[in-house]
């Protein structure tokens, strides 16, 4: 089975090819160039001049379409978010908890492990657990009742049912630097999030390895010029992978501006922090860990307090944010899509570009308005959207 894909404008990191060819054989990228494609192919797909980048991987998200990674009674909840991902260009993404109970973790560890063995839609390597471990005082959108300390035996247990890949927690708490170093020793990243910590708290899970921080600005202390937080240490320590929500609301363009040029582009991962709202038309109402939550304005947000709850991004119309705040080129920016969370999974080798070698997980966008028109998963065409190519 060999692909052509012609007329490409393909952008991976560091590399703009207009009218390229891109050939894919079984399942792999067998070549990109500019010049006329040889051999013999089963599929020909013209997607006359849209761009086409590495399929996205977003590494913290909770749901979409109604569903949410921790509902205990919908066995079928990956798969429809799966599905409703791979419609975003998104060809891997770890389903993200909340901070529940262990059973519901378990469950959702279960529903994980269901999935892949009939992945039919974007792939889900492993899960990345957002708490239980945060701090109580930081708790965001997330349920202050179930918070509970740095456990690694917890994670190790759910990680028999299904692949953890991340764990989201407050270094600050008791035992937080050795669960750091406890993480890495399983394979796990790490990440700070939803913590209080100073600079000076920080630092012990740094030492042991910690490199991932969480939401970038949001549910972290902020920066003052007596004590620059986790914000701060965001700014001060270049290789911290710093996720961000690029929905131009959890951060307002200016700073968005500021971490896009202050931050080294290698360690910026995008993200969509989104909710089962995402998918769905304003007005929605929903509960999350106990919470009420209300899609209003295109902002989810806690009916009590009014605390922003999480997103509706969808992983290109983020890639759009980014390129019309910043400015910066797509061949820069792509990067922080798909690339730098497959080297921080340890993927770097097989995900994130378009060039020969790498998996054929690929996204066509439309270059005005980045809608998603087609995705190729493991090199196997799957038509997207009203203007599917
Ligand atoms: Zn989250």
């Amino acid at each position: 089975m060999q692909t052509l894909i012609k007329n490409a404008h393909v952008i991976s990191p560091g590399v703009e090819i207009k009218k390229a060819n891109v050939v894919v054989s079984k399942g792999k990228i067998k070549s990109v160039t500019a010049e006329p494609a040889e051999g013999r192919f089963d599929t020909v797909v013209d997607v006359k001049g849209k761009y086409v980048v590495p399929g996205f991987i977003d590494v913290h998200l909770h749901g979409a379409c109604g569903y949410d990674v921790c509902d205990e009674d919908s066995p079928e909840a990956i798969e429809k978010i799966a599905e409703a991902k791979l419609a975003e260009g998104c060809t891997t993404f770890l389903p993200t908890t909340l901070t529940v109970a262990h059973k519901t973790l378990l469950t959702a560890a279960k529903h994980l492990a269901a999935y892949q063995r009939n992945p039919r839609f974007a792939k889900a390597p492993g899960l990345h657990l957002e708490g239980p471990f945060i701090n109580p005082a930081c708790c965001g959108a997330q349920n202050p009742a179930f918070v509970r300390k740095p456990d690694i035996r917890e994670v190790m247990k759910i990680a028999k049912v299904a692949p953890v890949l991340q764990v989201s927690y407050a270094p600050e708490t008791k035992g937080g630097a050795e669960f750091a170093a406890a993480c890495i020793a399983n394979g796990i990243v790490p990440s700070c999030g939803h913590t209080g910590a100073t600079l000076a708290q920080f630092m012990p899970a740094y030492e042991n390895g910690l490199r991932h921080m969480t939401h970038f600005c949001n549910q972290m202390t902020k920066l003052h010029h007596r004590e620059i937080g986790m914000v701060g240490a965001g700014f001060l320590i270049d290789d911290l992978d710093t996720e961000v929500i690029c929905d131009r609301i959890h951060l307002c363009d200016d700073m968005l501006r500021l971490v896009f040029a202050k931050r080294p582009l290698e360690h910026i991962q995008m993200i969509t922090d989104s909710l089962r709202c995402s998918h769905l038309p304003d007005g929605y109402a929903f509960e999350m860990g106990g919470l009420k939550v209300l899609l209003k304005g295109g902002e989810a947000r806690l009916v009590e307090g009014g605390n922003l709850a999480g997103s509706t991004l969808w992983m290109n119309k983020g890639l759009k944010n980014i390129r019309d705040v910043t400015g910066l080129p797509l061949k820069d920016l792509i990067r922080v899509t798909s690339w730098n969370q497959a080297i921080g999974l340890g993927l770097g080798k097989t995900l994130g570009k378009v060039e020969k070698g790498y998996v054929a997980d690929l996204a066509v966008l439309d270059a005005k308005t980045f809608d998603v028109c087609a995705v190729f998963l493991d090199g196997e065409f799957r038509p997207q959207g009203k203007d599917a190519v």
